[in-house]
């Protein structure tokens, strides 16, 4: 299955994708990860990004499109994956027609749109915390660690990322409405769109999801044999 997440920061794309990626065998790629590690490394792409990040505007493509490109290249994605916060832009949305189209002419099975109302954008967004060693996400309110500041899975310390102060999150709200909501139109003129109310808990979300997800999920049982290709396919 190759699904698109779409939605505007802080919209739970993170913690669906996660959940999809359990279920479906398939990696989760998230544009935002793959960059923020490569600023955590801070090669000069690293550090060129940054400056955009931490404006909460957007990477330039070409620094973005390398990166997408060579992650769908890899072993784990032959059989699909779960894109995060990639595409933005209906100009990346054209990108990845022509990455698939490269690649064995594949195509995109759906797209999935969380609608959430941005007073609870503001909600989700200041109480996120992530882990600075795996990428384990929290809420202070909502999905809360069982120790303050400490991540559950590796005992490592939680974080409020940078740009996810309030006049970050607002430029970000306005960079998404002007340039990544008209791929609401694009995918939906290509019949791939499903938009989904992604208010209420995450696993009523999911459960709304995977409803419109019908056929292209394994059956029953199917995903741990999946799971197990994805595993071997990854190398471990
Ligand atoms: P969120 O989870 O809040 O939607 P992300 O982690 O996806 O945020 O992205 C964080 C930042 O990384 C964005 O504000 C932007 O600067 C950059 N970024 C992520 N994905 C892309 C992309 N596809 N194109 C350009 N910039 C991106
Ligand atoms: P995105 O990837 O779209 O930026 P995230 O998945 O990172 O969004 O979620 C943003 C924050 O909101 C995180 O702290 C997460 O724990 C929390 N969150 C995600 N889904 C829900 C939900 N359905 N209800 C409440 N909080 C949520
Ligand atoms: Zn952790």
């Amino acid at each position: 299955m190759r699904l698109v997440l779409l939605g505007p920061p802080g919209a739970g794309k993170g913690t669906q994708a996660r959940m999809l990626r359990e279920l479906a065998g398939i990696p989760q790629i998230s544009s935002g990860d793959l960059l923020r590690a490569a600023v955590h490394e801070k090669t000069p792409f690293g550090l060129e990004a940054a400056s955009y990040m931490d404006r909460g505007e957007l990477v330039p493509d070409e620094l973005v499109l390398n990166l997408i490109d060579s992650r769908l290249g890899a072993n784990d994605a032959k059989e699909g994956f779960i894109l995060d916060g990639f595409p933005r832009s209906v100009a990346q949305a054209e990108a990845l027609r022509a990455m698939l189209l490269k690649r064995r002419g594949k195509s995109l099975d759906k797209v999935i749109a969380l609608s959430v109302p941005d007073e609870e954008i503001v909600r989700r967004i200041s109480g996120r915390r992530t882990c600075t060693k795996c990428d384990a996400m929290y809420h202070l309110v909502f999905e809360p660690p069982k120790k303050p500041g400490i991540c559950d899975k590796c005992g490592g310390a939680l974080y409020l990322r940078e740009d996810d102060s309030e006049a970050t999150v607002r430029n970000r709200l306005n960079v998404y409405n002007a340039t990544t909501r008209p791929l609401l139109d694009f995918y939906g003129g290509l019949k791939l769109l499903a938009q989904i109310d992604g208010m209420g808990k995450p696993e009523e979300v999911d459960a709304r999801i995977v409803a419109t997800l019908d056929g292209l999920l394994p059956k029953n049982g199917a995903h741990k044999a999946a799971r197990a290709k994805a595993s071997r396919a990854r190398g471990n």
